[in-house]
């Protein structure tokens, strides 16, 4: 059976384990947790890189930071993971979801400015497939309607716009490094701050509400309780493993990039010939290759193909349902507009195995066999 994902390993994962063991500093902010926030730093160019828990806990911590509250509204696309509406939810605030563009599955930038009112507080654009959102376009609606931009670049990492990094545009990024994404940690994830004036806060809010990481720096000779705050630290021993990963992102990217050309270049047959609709990625954007999806004809093609996939022992799978139709997002969100796009191309969506490590005759053997399907 070929997997969908296999969680990225490199070999010194082990090793850096032991030496955080080792170090006996296994809690938060020790010497990995450290360098695998100077690498994002670096590699990025973001003020202030803070290893989080989670994605989601990270998109928290900006909720957190952008002072979101009861009644406020967050404007983001509906075909997204419930944790970038989570975040703000849990804060009181109400979801309004727009529709997708279909090219890149990305929130309709056209759609945003009609959706806000005056209760908007935020824009949460998310990055689908790593390929980025019409950021231009979205920090600008942004600057003149005074709205926070924070962008769930869970799976963006190392992608560009117009030459910037994803999660360096808005005034906070997200990253997840969850074992579905190009580079894992198991569960964890990053916040990225744009602007100096919110880093000590950030660490504060991060730090159960705590001026310890001052204290550990040196800067005061005693820590205490300063705000209210939560516990978004990973263990020092998770970012060992993220750090192992992190020294070798350019072999996982180069990897996982084969791939996906691979697929691009084998399965433009059945797009030229009408049968299916292969990603776009549009001017200006680089992407992280982390996802390779292709949209069938409908729902039921849909189906079919992940069944006969199944048959030949390819892991092939949907993505999101749309949240504005999930029990939740009925409660905490609505609509705005009309669902052209979002729901219709969902349905039609499915993504093909793609991790560090899967063969080119793997990719081969899939692609054949899709085209079996069709031809
Ligand atoms: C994976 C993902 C998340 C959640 O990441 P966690 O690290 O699991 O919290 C959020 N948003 C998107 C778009 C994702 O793909």
């Amino acid at each position: 059976m070929i997997r969908f994902n296999v969680p990225p390993f490199t070999g010194k994962e082990m090793e850096y384990i032991k030496q955080a063991v080792e170090n006996q500093k296994i809690c938060g902010d020790g010497e990995f947790t450290k360098k695998c926030n100077e690498w994002i730093e670096e590699k990025t160019g973001t003020t202030k890189c803070l290893l989080t828990t989670s994605c989601t806990h990270a998109t928290e911590l900006a909720a957190l930071l952008a002072d979101i509250k009861e009644g406020d509204e967050v404007i983001m696309p509906s075909y997204t993971f419930v944790s970038t509406a989570d975040a703000f939810v849990l804060r009181g605030a109400t979801a309004v979801f727009v529709d997708v563009r279909p090219d890149t599955m990305n929130i309709d930038e056209t759609k945003i400015e009609a959706a806000i009112t005056e209760k908007t507080k935020a824009i949460a654009p998310v990055h689908y497939a790593g390929v980025s959102c019409e950021m231009d376009t979205i920090m600008d609606i942004a600057k003149r309607h005074n709205l926070v931009v924070i962008e769930d670049a869970a799976q963006g990492i190392l992608s560009t716009y117009k030459g910037k990094q994803l999660g360096t545009i808005g005034d906070f990024g997200c990253f997840s490094f969850h074992e579905t994404k190009n580079y894992s940690m198991g569960e964890g994830g990053a916040l990225l701050i744009k602007h100096e004036k919110d880093v000590e806060e950030a660490e504060i809010i991060r730090e159960k509400g705590t001026n310890r990481s001052k204290f550990f720096r040196g800067q005061i000779d005693k820590y205490t309780w300063v705000n209210y705050g939560s516990s978004y630290l990973p263990s020092d021993m998770n970012a060992a493993y993220l750090y192992a990963q992190l020294e070798m992102a350019e072999d996982i990217f180069d990897d996982r990039m084969n791939s996906w050309n691979q697929y691009y270049e084998s399965l433009k047959e059945l797009e030229e010939k009408g049968f299916v609709t292969l990603p776009v990625v549009p001017e200006g954007c680089t992407h992280n290759a982390h996802m390779f999806y292709l949209k069938t004809k409908d729902l039921e093609e849909r189906t079919a193909l992940i069944n006969f996939l199944k048959e030949k022992d390819i892991l092939a799978v949907f993505h999101y349902v749309p949240l504005h139709s999930a029990p939740a997002g009925l409660k905490y969100g609505r609509f705005h507009g009309e669902d052209v796009y979002t729901t219709k191309e969902s349905d039609r969506l499915v993504r093909l195995p793609l991790y560090y490590g899967l063969k080119p005759e793997e990719v081969a053997y899939i692609c054949e066999q899709v085209k079996a399907f069709y031809l």
